[in-house]
Order: C-alpha cells, then structure tokens, then sequence
C-alpha cells in the first residue's frame, strides 16, 4: 500500500539556477521562491523528491560521492534559509554515449524514462497518480507522464531545448504550466483541497 504523495522535482532550472555544468558547490544559486515552495509541499504533507539527470557523472567531470557532496551542500543551503529538509534525491548518473565505459548504458532511469520516479515510488511508498513532476524539460513531463503523475512544465527556458534522446516523436503535452517553482506548488496545492 503506497500511501505517500510526492512533488518530484527537477533540480537544474527548478531548484537552482541551471548553469549547464554543475560541479562545484560556488556554482550552486537556489532560485527564488524555492524556498518558499519547500515550506508549502512540507506543510501539506507531501514528500520533496529530487529527479535529476546528471551527465556530468557519465562525463567524467566528478564522481557520484562528490555529486553525493554537492547534493548535502545544496541540502544544507536550503535548510539555512529556511526550508525543511529535500526527502531525497534520485540521481541518473548514465548516458548512451558516457565517457566514463561503466556509465554507458541506456538505462531506464534517465528522464525520459520514469525509472527514477518508480524506484522512489517503491523505495518511498509514494502513490505515482497521486503525485506531481516539476521541471523544465519535455523530457521532465514525459517521465512524469510515463510514470503516472500530474506534470508541470516550468518556463524557464530550457523548455524550449529540442528534446532529449530517448523522447518519442510526439512531443508530451504538460498538465500545467508556469513561471516558477513557487507559482507551480501554490496552485497544483490549491487545486488538492
Ligand atoms: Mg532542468
Ligand atoms: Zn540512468
């Protein structure tokens, strides 16, 4: 019985400022309103779960534990100003064409695919149709979409990057748009009650 509810969330562009390559902790700027936005999802009783694709891991450029410090970094920042604790985070470290041999692979948990989103899901005890995924990308709302959730794209931008290999041709239709984190939880919380 999956009984928690969960905002699946991007991080590059959602969470923190995207600057393509993150891999140092002087690189991390937490968006406004992110917050703010914690604070509600905490207060209504869902988890906050990190979706995020990492390349630089499959590149060569850090390796997972120091992903694992850039994440406590940014964990730490948050709490700092203010907001409740990340419930996790869920990291793909693969890419089809990895430098690094033991990365190459396609797997099913880079977005697209909703692998993530379902291993939280069993790991976690999180009802998927009960849920929301947060991002930026197409490739944000079709894991989202495959795995069962309500979707939100942020228009930050980088919504309108081509879509990601893995994608299939028709492009998803979000369930919702809108400018920011904290304009997305407000009204995706107003419409639960
Ligand atoms: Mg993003
Ligand atoms: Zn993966």
């Amino acid at each position: 019985m999956k009984s928690e509810r969960a905002f699946f969330l991007d991080r590059d562009g959602v969470l923190v400022e995207d600057v393509d390559l993150l891999t140092d902790a002087s690189q991390i700027r937490v968006l406004p309103g992110v917050v703010e936005a914690l604070q509600a999802i905490h207060e209504h009783g869902y988890l906050s779960v990190v979706i995020t694709n990492q390349t630089v891991i499959a590149r060569g450029l850090i390796d997972e534990t120091e992903l694992g410090r850039l994440h406590d970094h940014l964990r730490e920042q948050l709490v700092q100003s203010g907001a409740p604790h990340v419930s996790a985070f869920y990291v793909c470290p693969h890419h089809p064409h990895a430098d690094v041999a033991r990365y190459r692979v396609e797997c099913t948990c880079r977005k697209p695919s909703p692998g993530l989103l379902e291993r939280a899901s069993d790991e976690m005890g999180i009802d998927l149709a009960m849920s929301f995924m947060i991002g930026d990308r197409l490739s944000d709302v079709a894991a989202g979409q495959r795995a069962g959730c309500t979707t939100a794209l942020i228009e930050s931008g980088a919504h309108r990057a081509p879509p990601i290999v893995g994608m299939s041709s028709e492009p998803p239709t979000p369930d919702h748009r809108f400018a920011d984190l904290r304009e997305a939880v407000h009204t995706l919380l107003r419409g639960q009650r």
